[in-house]
């Protein structure tokens, strides 16, 4: 599944099948800026689909070769943008590990929300979130939310303390 407008597609090469028949039923949130706190360019796009310039930005040589995706990025400005259809896996968790299952990729579906760890988020943010979890929720069996920090604590910290959890749960328990 795509999500129709206002979704921009930009394809991550970074994707495989899902194990047998599974569906995703975890929403894992992840944050991300690239630079580090500097926001609106396309740096995150070109991470996911492997075009990044190492060149660019000190940062970017300690990440340039990283093959990494996630099914969708929410800018500042509230925009999504997918880059792996949800029915397929993104390389986004890592290491990881839910209520005792591990690789949280084969059976989750990853968001990236443009920010800093540990910093706020917009108000845009959250309403384009809440939105597209409505909208994975009528499509799919998503019962679960989670931070990349949930599923590899001690390795990540992402998206950190800035992130207001309420927003979100009450969108995922709305039927
Ligand atoms: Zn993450």
């Amino acid at each position: 599944m795509i999500l129709g407008s206002p979704c921009r597609y930009v394809e991550s090469p970074n994707q495989d099948e899902r194990p047998d028949g599974e569906e995703p039923t975890l929403l894992v949130v992840h944050s991300i800026s690239l630079p580090p706190g500097e926001y609106g360019g396309d740096a995150i796009e070109q991470l996911f689909s492997n075009r990044l310039d190492p060149r660019a930005h000190p940062y970017f040589r300690e990440i340039a070769g990283l093959k990494v995706s996630a099914h969708f990025l929410v800018r500042r400005d509230g925009g999504l943008v997918q880059f792996v259809p949800v029915g397929r896996r993104a390389w986004h968790a890592g290491a990881s590990r839910w209520r005792g299952r591990e690789r949280c990729n084969d059976y989750s579906l990853g968001v990236e929300l443009e920010g800093l760890e540990g910093g706020p988020f917009e108000p845009a943010q959250y309403r384009s979130l809440e939105r597209l979890v409505r909208a994975l929720r009528a499509a799919l069996p998503l019962r679960q939310i989670a931070a990349h920090s949930d599923v590899a604590p001690g390795r990540k910290g992402d998206p950190g303390a800035g992130f207001a959890w309420r927003r979100v749960l009450a969108a995922l328990s709305q039927h």
